[in-house]
């Protein structure tokens, strides 16, 4: 297990050390176990990793939204799966939450459900358009087509 411990001076400042720090871990072929806040440190606050040494197989991604603590199931958050969640504050004062959001990789035959947002082998699944849907999802997805409904990123976008 290794621990790294970087500073930094705001949120959007917090993302750009994240990517760097997980970009040069996963070159030596290590994987985020975790992801905590330290305490203010003089000119910024520090992120603490841990990583293992496993190459990644899940891809994070860091971001931040100001006020309320979103959701998990919030829009915002689209396929991502929100696995961390860190309280930012100004003087003390909450001024809202930095969200670490996972996803797996997926593998050359594989493809994430546009329903459930499960990963399945494209076999078992079925296209429509750029989409796909699994088997278990299908019933649904197919009545919603037929009602004219909305799929996907059409939902996203109204
Ligand atoms: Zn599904």
């Amino acid at each position: 297990m290794t621990a790294v411990k970087k500073l930094y001076n705001y949120p959007a400042h917090g993302v750009r050390v994240f990517d760097r720090v997980l970009k040069e871990q996963a070159a030596l072929g290590r994987s985020l176990l975790s992801l905590s806040k330290g305490y203010f440190l003089g000119s910024g606050v520090s992120f603490r990793f841990l990583f293992s040494d496993a190459p990644p197989s899940v891809q994070y991604e860091l971001t931040y939204f100001y006020g309320r603590r979103r959701e998990d199931s919030d829009p915002v958050f689209q396929s991502w799966h929100v696995s961390t969640v860190l309280r930012m504050r100004a003087w003390w004062i909450p001024i809202g939450y930095f969200y670490l959001l996972q996803k797996t990789v997926l593998g050359e035959n594989q493809a994430r459900c546009v329903e459930c947002a499960g990963v399945f082998d494209v076999e078992e699944m079925i296209a429509h358009g750029s989409y796909y849907v699994c088997a278990r999802c299908k019933p649904a997805f197919i009545q919603r087509l037929t009602e004219g409904g909305l799929v996907g990123d059409d939902l996203r976008a109204v």
